[in-house]
Formats: C-alpha cells, structure tokens, sequence
C-alpha cells in the first residue's frame, strides 16, 4: 500500500509572530515541488506528498500550533489487488456531484438533523450522458443522493444484487438513474469523529474532529452480513448522513467505472 497526503495550509496571519511567518515562507519555498493544484485565495496552493516522510512532518510541525495555521489533509491510498481482496467492506463518496435545486429529505428532528428520505425522488436536472456506467450525486453534503446511472444499475442486478437497496430517480417523469438506498443497517466506528446522542430524539451521530490529522481508521461492530443485501447503511449519522456501505461482491462489479477515491476501503 502506498500512501499520500494531499494539503493545504492557511496561516492566521494576525495570531502569528513575525518569527511564523517567516517559517512559512520558508516552508512554503520547500513545498513548491509538490503542487499540484489550487484550491482558491483562501487556501492557496494543494500540495501532494508522500505520507510518510520528512516534508510531511515539516508540514505537521508547522501547523501544530492550532490558533496560527489551519491545515487540511486528504490521504490517498494505493493498494495492491491482494490488498483490496482482503478487504470487509467499502465506503462509498463519489467525487462527481451535479447541483441541483430539489430537497429530497424531510427532518423530523430539529436537534440533530437526522433525515428520512421522500418516497418519490425527483430531481431538478437531467444528467448529459446519463446513461453511460457511472456513479455520482445529485447535490451536495446535507442534500445529497449518491446515485448509480440506469445502464449501471441494470448491470448490477443482472450479477443477482438485491434491487430493494435502490430507488429509482427521475427528473420530470423521465428515469435519471437509481440511488443508493439501503435497507439494513451496520455500525462502524471512526476514530476521527466525535459520538454525541441527541437529547430529542435518541439518534446517535458522528462530528468529524478537523483538528485530527490522523489517517481515519474504522472499526466494525459485530458480525458483517452481505449474504442478501449488498448494501448497507451506517446507523450512526456521519454529519448528517447515514453513509453507504458495498460488499466485496458489489464492488468488484462497479470498480472499473469509479475512481479510487470515490472508496474508502474498510478491513
Ligand atoms: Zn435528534
């Protein structure tokens, strides 16, 4: 397995010494071999280098004082196909998302922000190329469906995947694609979050810690069951949603047509 930090790096101006400032000027002169893009004026320049190694923990010494710099990092991981076949489980975000205007959840709890989804899904924008095998969502964090294209999902029942795990999307009365809308539920526990249980209505949820830099590492609770559902949804809400869970099986079908950071991969 090979690993990769991808950063960015923003520096409180006003809360620095003369003496940090300098540091970053320094440190940034360092970095410049590994942009590899920009992420905007806020956040400057993206950085991707090898986790781990001695930039690395230059990066990480510099942003250790919290009220000066805010750092941000994306691990990428590459792994070996023996690698990925020991795997338990995948997390599914793709990356590919189209905006759309329609709600498509309704919030019983106001504390929490816990959601139950619409019966009917209908979405404000037809996809270009819709049909071709891929997967993406229509919208974006708290109004978010992550949806798999109609040729896709055809190709995944006819390899014998449950079809009550999805529901069908359409814009208009014309089918766009199907989403990810699992029956049972299964509980992994990340060290990167924070557990709270809502006072109103019971349900637990997970914060994401931004002041951890560690690499997000899962737990699993209890004995895993793909033997009818190839799909399962997290019980705990991870800011605000429930995530998507594939077996093995599920993911091996769909593999070719998602990038390896639309996974995160679970042992
Ligand atoms: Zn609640």
């Amino acid at each position: 397995m090979k690993i990769d930090a991808k950063i960015s790096i923003s520096v409180y101006e006003e809360f620095c010494t003369e003496e940090k400032l300098e540091e970053e000027k320094v440190l940034r002169e360092k970095l410049q071999p590994y942009i590899v893009g920009d992420a905007g004026i806020v956040l400057g320049d993206i950085y991707r280098v090898d986790y781990p190694s001695e930039i690395f923990s230059e990066i990480l010494k510099f942003a250790d004082n919290k009220e000066q710099v805010h750092l941000m990092i994306e691990y990428l991981f590459d792994y070996s196909e023996e690698e990925l076949a020991k795997a338990r489980m995948f997390l599914l975000n793709p990356k590919k998302f189209y905006n759309q205007s329609k709600e498509y959840n309704e919030y019983p709890c106001d504390a929490c922000g816990c959601r139950i989804l619409k019966n009917n899904l209908n979405v404000g924008k037809k996809i270009k190329g819709g049909t071709t095998k891929r997967i993406y969502k229509f919208g974006e964090e708290i109004e978010e469906l992550i949806c798999l294209s109609v040729d896709l999902y055809n190709a995944i029942i006819e390899k014998g995947v449950n079809s009550t795990d999805f529901s069908p999307v359409y814009c208009g009365k014309e089918l766009q694609a199907y989403a990810f809308t699992p029956q049972n539920e299964y509980r992994i526990i990340s060290n990167n979050n924070e557990y709270k249980k809502c006072d109103v209505c019971g349900r637990e949820y997970g914060l994401w810690d931004p002041d951890r830099y560690d690499i997000e590492q899962f737990t699993l609770c209890g004995e895993v069951d793909f033997s009818e559902h190839d799909v399962l949804k997290t019980d705990i809400y991870y800011e605000r949603e429930q995530r998507i869970l594939l077996s093995p099986k599920l993911y091996n079908i769909i593999k070719d047509y998602i990038n390896s950071d639309d996974v995160t991969v679970i042992f």
